[in-house]
């Protein structure tokens, strides 16, 4: 078994003009092409070629670091296209909505405390909304490394991430990564990450 690459949900220009199409294309066709290529090649003839990528990353510790990267590519990106959406913005609605509240204080203070953590997270990494024991928490991981490694600081089950490597922005917003973070609120897919949040408890 081999791992495909995630069709992206909509055309390259549909999140402008918060993420340009250009950055769009070379984030999914390149960069993100090049993860799932990597990890086939790097599970090849492992006993990881037979499980689920979930598998693989509840278990990172044991497999080399090319499965961890590109395993940890693969999985963070196929999460990033969808929890965006043309259509996206907004507020969450519902138990999320009530779970922002009750953990992290109501929406402006998410807001805040993700902003931060996707904004001083140094070098290359992710920004993530997780639940980790039923409770919503705010991280950041370097690298390609997610909540559901085991090798994780802050584990859980991820329902929202932004991608802060440079090649996520740097045509667009060049330094200015804040500025990309606030642009990527007007693009987050809430019904998707809804989903996930009651997926996860
Ligand atoms: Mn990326």
């Amino acid at each position: 078994m081999s791992f495909e690459l995630t069709k992206l949900p909509y055309d390259f220009n549909a999140l402008e003009p918060h993420i340009d199409a250009r950055t769009m294309e070379i984030h999914h066709d390149k960069h993100h092409a090049g993860y799932v290529n990597n990890l086939n090649a790097a599970i090849a003839g492992t006993d990881a070629e037979n499980k689920s990528l979930e598998d693989i990353l509840a278990n990172v510790s044991k497999y080399s670091a090319a499965v961890r990267n590109n395993a940890g590519g693969h999985y963070n990106h196929d999460l990033f296209w969808k929890i965006m959406s043309p259509n996206g913005g907004g507020h969450p609605t519902g138990k999320l909505a009530d779970a922002i509240n009750k953990d992290l204080g109501g929406f402006d203070a998410f807001k805040e405390a993700f902003s931060k953590a996707a904004a001083t997270r140094f070098g290359s990494g992710w920004a993530w909304l997780a639940v980790s024991n039923g409770k919503l928490e705010v991280c950041s991981s370097p690298n390609q490394d997610n909540p559901l490694m085991d090798v994780a600081e802050c584990k859980g089950t991820p329902i929202l991430g932004i991608d802060v490597w440079e090649h996520a922005y740097y045509l667009h917003y060049q330094n200015r990564r804040p500025d990309y973070v606030s642009a990527f609120f007007n693009v987050i897919n809430w019904a998707e990450v809804s989903r996930r949040y009651e997926a996860a408890l």
